[in-house]
């Protein structure tokens, strides 16, 4: 057997264990052996990697290499420890800036470097160089917009340049007739022009996207990030990249798809840069009086509630509240309270993000339901806690004039009671003000939710101690 068959043989048994583990990951159940073997399945790839680099190139290659992947194993284990889980989008976002970048300078070499290319397969090689940098470049810069939005270094509304959606389109035709021209003759100025109209597309698609939609911009630029690996693949002649490449953009795109299906959006609307979306002026101004209540005071009304349902959202990640709320529905239900959660698929900043907050602080999987499976239930709950949810719960979804018009929502306002857990008044991540807290069925109770949370378990306490 030879080097390459041995390593063709290893990238095999890789590309099955990243499909386990893709499989893996898709419940919370088995999502921890969906991890191992995908770490299992990348062990293999890189040593299978390193032989036949060693093979073609020598000691010095494999050396050089060993120490590039040193040096970004330790920047990556420092960022990885040390990051907050409400820090883990934009973190992923940044990560996905990473692979475009890669691509586009496997693109860039893959011109510069004409040396092995077949003379029948120069132009297929051509074309190949040309995608490859378009896709890697509009997923860096398309990436680092959405780092800049979710960290909050940058407002979260959308842009709205005039005739955004020509410009996009433009921009693609543009694209096309220049992969033409290079591959007829492959001019360094037209692969110029492409990286700059790919970074500057990028910077567009996301930047026109509003706060509401950003989850689907997440799923869809991890796609993006497959697809330049899968292009990376083409260029470099490594079968397991292009597989690996094409399971995360197909799995990205199927997720970004579920998205907007949960968000009652448009999938070719979004990906298109936000087509149809306009901004709102004065989505964010306060309408009417709102009302406040302490924690003592709910404390008092979950005591005397038959049913309470909770729906946590970004809020509660913040505070990191989940276990205080664990330890209040312990004693709510040891009181005989019907207790549940409502969770809306996109609350927090993460698909799944308070399924994953909730697991850690051991809440029974069986009270946790999602939003089609209590929504109809909320006309027969005595109390509502909203911790930290804003736009997940907000009644201008049904307003059509909304940045967020369409989207579904829990519909919490049909309670009996509703409480929200919040710090101030301010508008949710999609900038629009929540006409909920004003209604007359709502009290806000102020501060961090955590705190709130762990004085209303003790005034419980108290109250039984008594
Ligand atoms: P929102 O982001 O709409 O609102 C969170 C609320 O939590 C804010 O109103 C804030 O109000 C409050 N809050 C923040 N910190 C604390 C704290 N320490 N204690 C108490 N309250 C706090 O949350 P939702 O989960 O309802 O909605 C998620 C939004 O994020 C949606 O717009 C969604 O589209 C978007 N998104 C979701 C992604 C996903 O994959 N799930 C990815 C990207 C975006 P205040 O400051 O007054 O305390």
């Amino acid at each position: 057997m030879t080097t390459s068959d041995a390593a063709t043989a290893a990238y095999i048994i890789a590309a099955l264990l990243f499909i386990l583990s893709l499989a893996g990951l898709s419940k919370h159940e088995t999502a921890r052996r969906g991890l191992t073997f995908g770490i299992v399945g990348m062990i293999i790839a890189l040593a299978a990697t390193l032989v036949l680099v060693i093979d073609a190139s020598g000691a010095l290659a494999v050396s050089l290499l060993i120490v590039a992947m040193a040096l970004g194993a330790v920047v990556g284990l420092v960022r990885a420890a040390r990051v907050e889980m409400t820090g883990m989008p934009q973190l992923i976002a940044l990560l996905h800036s990473f692979v475009g970048l890669g691509a586009v300078l496997v693109g860039w070499n893959g011109y510069l470097d004409k040396g092995g290319v077949a003379a029948n397969l120069v132009r297929i090689h051509h074309a190949e160089v040309f995608i490859g940098v378009f896709i890697g470049a509009v997923t860096v810069t398309g990436s680092i917009v959405a780092f800049l939005k979710l960290s909050a270094r940058i407002g979260s509304a959308p842009l709205t340049l005039p005739g955004k959606s020509a410009l996009n389109l433009g921009a693609l035709v543009v694209f096309v007739a220049l992969t033409a021209w290079f591959v007829a003759s492959p001019n360094i100025w037209l692969l110029v022009a492409v990286t700059v109209l790919a970074l500057a597309l990028g910077w567009h698609l996301v930047a026109s996207i509003g706060g509401g939609d950003m989850p689907v911009v997440v799923s869809m630029l991890n796609s993006y990030s497959g697809w330049a690996a899968a292009a990376s693949g083409f260029l470099l002649n490594n079968d397991l990249l292009i597989v690996t490449g094409a399971l995360v953009g197909s799995s990205g795109a199927y997720l970004s798809y579920i998205m907007c299906k949960a968000m009652n959006r448009s999938f070719l609307s979004v990906i298109a840069g936000g087509f149809g979306i306009e901004a709102v002026a004065g989505a964010d101004t306060q309408d009417g009086e709102h009302r406040e209540i302490s924690a003592a005071e709910t404390a008092e009304l979950l005591e005397n509630a038959s049913s309470v349902v909770i729906t946590p959202g970004y809020g509660m990640a913040v505070a990191q509240a989940q276990y205080p709320v664990a330890a209040l529905v312990s004693t709510l239900r040891v009181r005989g309270v019907q207790v549940r959660f409502g969770i809306h698929p996109v609350a927090g900043r993460l698909p799944g993000h308070m399924n994953v907050l909730l697991a850690e602080a051991k809440v029974p999987y069986d009270i946790v339901l999602e939003m089609d499976e209590i929504n109809d239930d909320f006309a027969d709950t005595s109390v509502v806690l909203v911790i930290g949810a804003n736009d997940t719960v907000n009644p201008a979804a049904k307003d059509p004039g909304s940045p967020i018009a369409g989207m579904p929502v829990l519909r919490v306002w049909e309670a009996e009671n509703v409480i929200v857990f919040k710090r101030s008044m301010a508008a949710g991540y999609a900038g629009v003000q929540n006409p909920l807290f004003f209604r007359e069925n709502t009290q806000m109770l102020f501060g961090d939710a955590k705190e709130r949370v762990q004085d209303i378990v003790r005034a419980l306490d108290r109250e039984s101690v008594h």
